[in-house]
């Protein structure tokens, strides 16, 4: 989608640190990163947030989760513990209107979020 950051990064005009693609997800650094392990895995196609799934959509988001177990695998945060976020709407602060999930971890995270 035209003026969508994340669609950039997946065609590859916005550059970022990819760490994972495969056909339907894409994982890369955030650039701001809340904790020394801080990851967002998005799938390719442009779904703005949890309200504009489809039907089909958690096949897609279940392979996000998927990828994110991997790298907080690779990343070593599985043992330590890791939480994965996804911000929706204005409440949560989403400030990127492309689903991403926030992999965090190698810290204590605050419980609950602020
Ligand atoms: P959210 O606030 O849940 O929508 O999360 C958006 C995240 O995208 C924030 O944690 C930002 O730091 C991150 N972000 C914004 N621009 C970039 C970028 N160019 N590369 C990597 N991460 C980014």
């Amino acid at each position: 989608m035209a003026d969508c950051l994340f669609c950039g990064i997946v065609g590859g005009e916005i550059p970022a640190d990819v760490v994972y693609r495969d056909e339907s997800v894409l994982a890369f650094r955030d650039i701001d990163p809340k904790a020394p392990v801080h990851l967002l895995i998005i799938p390719r196609q442009h779904i703005a947030d949890v309200t504009e799934l489809g039907d089909d959509g958690g096949a897609t988001i279940g392979h996000a989760m998927t990828v994110a177990r991997r790298l907080a695998q690779e990343n070593g945060v599985s043992g330590s513990g890791f939480r994965i976020v996804v911000n929706t709407g204005p409440d949560a602060g989403q400030s990127v209107h492309h689903i991403h999930l926030h992999l965090l971890g190698g810290r204590a995270l605050a419980w609950p979020p602020g």
